[in-house]
């Protein structure tokens, strides 16, 4: 940890990202007894750089923006994550979500490292324009340390395919040639994976599945509520209501709807999609995102954004199983409240997965210039799915630990391993 970020007057704060991840990573390192070598490596970023993008409004003004990426592990292959374009991104943030990509993908052990990206905006008082800038320069100022073989971006919150086409085309422009494996989640036309849109959703419906076979559920007899419409709950939502679960309750920033009879969730997506709200959906009633938390339900699927179930709030939750789609939503003060109510959670190194497994599937398809069919890819992203839930319930139980400690203990096992045998910290 460096003196900066010991410094941050964030660190402490129970609503700082990084120190949730942190406060996992140690306890999963004891457990694991790692070497203090590899603990000193594993614990800190490989690398951070900040950008300041100049970008010109429609307006005729100049606006300078804020942008991060950071690179936090190269030990099993490229650093792999997500661009995030929000107001409230911080380098805390950036910091413990390109963690939890190392994490994530050693969980499911894809071929990566971890890293993310941000960008301190509002792209919903952006014009297309704008935004088309914004990304362009952020892309080219990143030139140096992305590529196939280096760093590949995603699509994170705010961020879409037309996102990352255009940084595909700005990498493309300064290479010379067309390289579309610089990043992942782009238009199935240029190079995208079909089913990488639905992946992150889909690979949430695989481990549910899973998950309720431990309590003798049905998919007909399951609850859900979900936080969150857009790409992970949106499609979650879709996928869980296509396979016969109940879902009573989803939301979006604005606030929620529920139905304890089960609502349509493609009639309400499409309520949303047409008036921008769920407010108004016939057929269910308001509720607030605080609220929606504490429905009583078999499955809770938080897949919105961090620091959703805290030690304020985690008492009053009431569901059997946590199915973390978003990353982080729970803190690491919530933790042991949840385990003492005997909730299973499906952690988000895990349970949101999905994503950057198909990302695999798509950055493989694009280096060997031969797709796959969408039944092939959602076949091999539930082969991915099932065996890592499987690993990682194998491992809490071997352990006696539960199945988050479980997930990073896994998942730091295999990056010390590697970083070991490549004598990265010799
Ligand atoms: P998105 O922008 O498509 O959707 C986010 C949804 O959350 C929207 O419905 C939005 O209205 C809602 N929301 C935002 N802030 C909220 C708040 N404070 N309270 C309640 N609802 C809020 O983003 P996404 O791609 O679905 O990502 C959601 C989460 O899943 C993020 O944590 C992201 O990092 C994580 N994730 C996404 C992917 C992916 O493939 N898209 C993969 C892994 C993890």
């Amino acid at each position: 940890m460096t003196k900066a970020m010991m410094d941050d007057p964030r660190r402490f704060r129970e609503d700082n990202p990084f120190e949730s991840m942190m406060e996992r990573f140690d306890r999963a390192a004891q457990l694991l007894n790692l070497n203090p070598d590899l603990y000193a490596v594993m614990r800190v970023p490989n690398r951070e750089l900040k950008v300041y993008i100049p970008v010109r409004l429609d307006s005729g003004r100049l606006e300078v923006f804020e942008g991060y990426r950071v690179q936090h592990n190269f030990a099993r292959g490229p650093a792999k994550g997500g661009i995030r374009y929000a107001p409230d991104v911080t380098i805390d943030e950036v910091r413990a979500l390109a963690a939890w990509m190392t994490w994530k993908c050693a969980v499911v052990n894809v071929p990566f490292g971890g890293a993310k990206g941000g960008v301190i905006c509002d792209p919903s008082q952006m014009s297309q324009v704008e935004l088309e800038r914004l990304t362009r320069r952020y892309a080219a100022e990143l030139i140096d340390i992305i590529g196939p073989e280096k760093d590949v971006p995603a699509p994170d919150m705010n961020t879409n395919e037309q996102t990352m086409a255009w940084i595909m085309d700005t990498y493309s422009m300064h290479a010379r040639h067309t390289v579309n494996a610089v990043v992942t989640g782009k238009p199935v036309e240029l190079g995208g994976s079909r089913g990488r849109r639905e992946a992150t959703g889909r690979g949430l419906l695989f481990v549910i599945n899973e998950a309720i076979k431990r309590f003798g559920l049905t998919p007909s007899a399951t609850r859900v509520v979900v936080q969150g419409s857009g790409n992970v709950g949106g499609i979650g939502a879709r996928l869980l209501h296509e396979a016969g679960y109940k879902v009573v309750a989803i939301s979006d920033v604005f606030g929620g709807i529920y139905n304890a009879d089960g609502i349509d969730i493609p009639a309400a997506l499409e309520h949303l999609r047409t008036t921008r709200s769920l407010q108004d959906f016939p057929g269910a009633d308001s509720i607030d995102n605080k609220a929606l938390l504490e429905i009583e339900c078999d499955v809770l699927a938080p897949c919105a954004t961090e620091n959703q179930i805290t030690s304020k709030n985690a008492d009053h939750v009431k569901c059997k199983i946590l199915a973390e789609g978003a990353n982080g939503p729970t803190t690491a003060n919530a933790d042991k409240i949840l385990h003492n109510k005997g909730i299973f959670v499906i952690p988000d190194i895990l349970a949101n997965a999905g994503g950057v497994t198909v990302s695999y599937f798509e950055w493989v398809q694009d280096r060997m210039g031969y797709f796959w069919k969408e039944e092939v890819v959602n076949e091999r992203l539930s082969d991915v799915m099932v065996a890592s839930f499987n690993d990682v319930v194998k491992y809490a139980d071997a352990h006696n630990v539960d199945t988050r400690t479980a997930a990073y203990m896994l998942a730091i096992d295999r990056v010390a391993y590697d970083t070991r045998m490549r004598g990265i910290y010799a």
